[in-house]
């Protein structure tokens, strides 16, 4: 079975826009735009259209590339201050020599809609009510569609960033699941993951999970997005899992069409979340 993230996305995004004419508020994200990254530029349009399609507001708040920590902090502060604002996020990359965790670790954790402060992880760890980084919160919404019990389940990460690797091992551990976290320095990880009720690929290498890591009918979950250029010079998106595993896991998730338009609409989740809490 495949898992179709844009099928659940979109129906996440129809329960959002229901929420918010439910709640006759206005609902409004505030982006900071640093510069002029090419991706984050293209990032950031697609989510003024896709704020505009759920019903919340999107405010692109631009600073020049010359911008430094005092300037991007400034901002911050002020939309930490800023009562209008509820919802806010920071695109990256932020121009070099700024410190991206030191930034991000002033945004007022009530507002962090990423997830990205410090402050939020903890609060996932200790199971407080929290902003969830959306990736982490993507996965499991999409495990739980399988029906599998999470609980006594055997699961691992394969990939261990603070932002996607260690915040999903969080959350299922939360869920009272058996939690391996690898990374890069893991030994012999195929033999982990053959015993796996779930496995999660979160590496950024492309097909590195192969049809014999998978154990017959387990759940396979593809966080990668890995960009490849072909002979043709056409370029395509690729996750962490070779496709073959489909012949072998009981449900698994594709790229594209799987984690990716599940993140952006619990980006949008956690956008009404911070509103109109
Ligand atoms: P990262 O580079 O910060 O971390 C990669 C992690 O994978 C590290 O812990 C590293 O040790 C581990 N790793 C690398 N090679 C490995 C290997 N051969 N075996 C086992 N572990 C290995 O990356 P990240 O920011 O966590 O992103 C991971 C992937 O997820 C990337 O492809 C990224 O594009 C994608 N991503 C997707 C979404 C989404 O919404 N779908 C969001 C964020 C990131």
């Amino acid at each position: 079975m495949m898992i179709d993230g844009k099928a659940l996305g979109a129906k996440v995004r129809a329960d959002i826009r229901t929420r918010i004419e439910r709640s006759q508020r206005s609902v409004r994200l505030d982006a900071v735009l640093v510069g002029e990254d090419r991706a984050a530029t293209i990032y950031a349009e697609n989510q003024a259209r896709t704020c505009a399609e759920a019903g919340i507001e999107y405010h692109l708040n631009r600073l020049p590339a010359s911008a430094g920590f005092e300037e991007i902090a400034g901002r911050i502060l002020l939309m930490n201050t800023d009562e209008s604002i509820r919802a806010m996020m920071l695109h990256l990359p932020l121009p070099s020599g700024v410190d991206t965790e030191r930034v991000q670790s002033l945004i007022d954790p009530e507002k962090d809609v990423e997830g990205v402060n410090p402050a939020n992880i903890g609060n996932v760890v200790y199971g407080r009510r929290s902003l969830v980084p959306c990736t982490a919160l993507a996965v499991i919404e999409m495990i739980e569609t399988t029906g599998i019990s999470l609980r006594g389940a055997k699961c691992v990460i394969v990939g261990a960033s603070n932002i996607v690797g260690k915040p999903i091992a969080v959350l299922l551990m939360r869920a009272e699941a058996t939690v391996i976290s690898a990374n890069k320095f893991t030994r012999d990880l195929a033999t982990l993951t053959r015993d796996a009720d779930v496995v999660i690929a979160a590496a950024g290498v492309p097909a590195l999970v192969k049809p014999d890591w998978i154990k017959p009918g387990a759940v396979v979950i593809d966080v990668g997005i890995n960009r490849r250029v072909g002979a043709d010079g056409k370029s395509t998106t690729v996750g962490d899992v070779d496709p073959m595993v489909a012949q072998v896991a009981g449900a698994m998730s594709p790229v594209p069409g799987g984690v990716g338009p599940m993140t952006v609409a619990m980006l949008l989740r956690n956008v009404v979340d911070a509103a109109l809490r």
